[in-house]
């Protein structure tokens, strides 16, 4: 009998929505389990990585997620990373899965549609990596070339509006796109400066393109909640908070970016 009306009572509640903590907007949900769940990458040094020697995950998006955790819940002890990609880092705030994407993810207009964004913490420029001896030069260059990018970044938008004819091959991630690039998939790779100069500073014989195709400004992303924006305010105020004192100065320093 117990296990009829379970079969019958859990999907009820499941449909209704069981779940004490939905419905609730995010910021009380993250009081309440005095947690944060951070959607961060993997494949993105130095903005999130796992590092080597301590097998965690690290990287200058890590360590803003730590300064958010220590001003909602007063420890940066309690956070949760779930790995995120390009591709996912959305999909995984409108779901509900994370609390908020710290994600090398820049402000868009499409973008904003979908979810919310923190004010910038970071202001990264968008450009190609090509071979040493390639004879490209400028984005037009690219017009007869394959170009390679990541699935759900920037990327494709920004190199169309120049190159609107561009051969363009997607990956779902980095590590699927940089090994792609090296066997000669595709002879310039685009994405964001922070992610190339990794790249180039671990392989030998690539250089990046002097010409930006734009400006990327990093921005936290959280669910859209109408008539609720406390943990936007709250991100907000952190941030804020680290431009002006100097903190993200000091990460840039520590993470060798400026
Ligand atoms: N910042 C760019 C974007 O949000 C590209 C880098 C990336 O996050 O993969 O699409």
């Amino acid at each position: 009998m117990k296990k009829i009306l379970c079969l019958i009572i859990l999907p009820i509640l499941f449909l209704t929505g069981c779940n004490k903590n939905e419905n609730k907007p995010v910021f009380d949900k993250i009081i309440e389990n005095d947690s944060l769940t951070v959607g961060v990458k993997t494949d993105a040094k130095p903005f999130g990585f796992i590092n080597e020697t301590t097998g965690e995950n690290d990287g200058f998006d890590i360590d803003i997620a730590k300064y958010i955790a220590r001003d909602i819940l007063g420890t940066d002890k309690n956070i949760k990373y779930v790995s995120v990609n390009s591709n996912t880092r959305i999909e995984s705030v409108t779901s509900g899965n994370v609390d908020m994407v710290i994600a090398t993810m820049s402000i868009t207009p499409q973008r904003q549609y979908l979810i919310d964004f923190s004010v910038p913490y970071y202001i990264a420029s968008q450009t190609a990596v090509v071979k040493k001896d390639s004879d490209i030069y400028t984005f037009s260059d690219l017009r007869n070339k394959t170009t390679i990018i990541v699935m759900g970044t920037t990327a494709e938008k920004n190199l169309r509006r120049i190159v609107p004819t561009a051969k363009i091959i997607g990956y779902k991630t980095y590590d699927e796109a940089f090994s792609a690039f090296i066997q000669g998939k595709g002879e310039a790779l685009i994405t964001d400066d922070t992610i190339l100069s990794d790249f180039i500073y671990k392989n030998k014989g690539y250089r990046m393109l002097k010409s930006k195709l734009s400006q990327e400004p990093y921005a936290v992303g959280m669910m859209k909640e109408e008539d609720n924006d406390k943990l936007k305010q709250s991100v907000d105020i952190v941030i804020t908070r680290m431009l002006k004192d100097g903190t993200i100065k000091y990460l840039e320093k520590k993470w060798k970016l400026k």
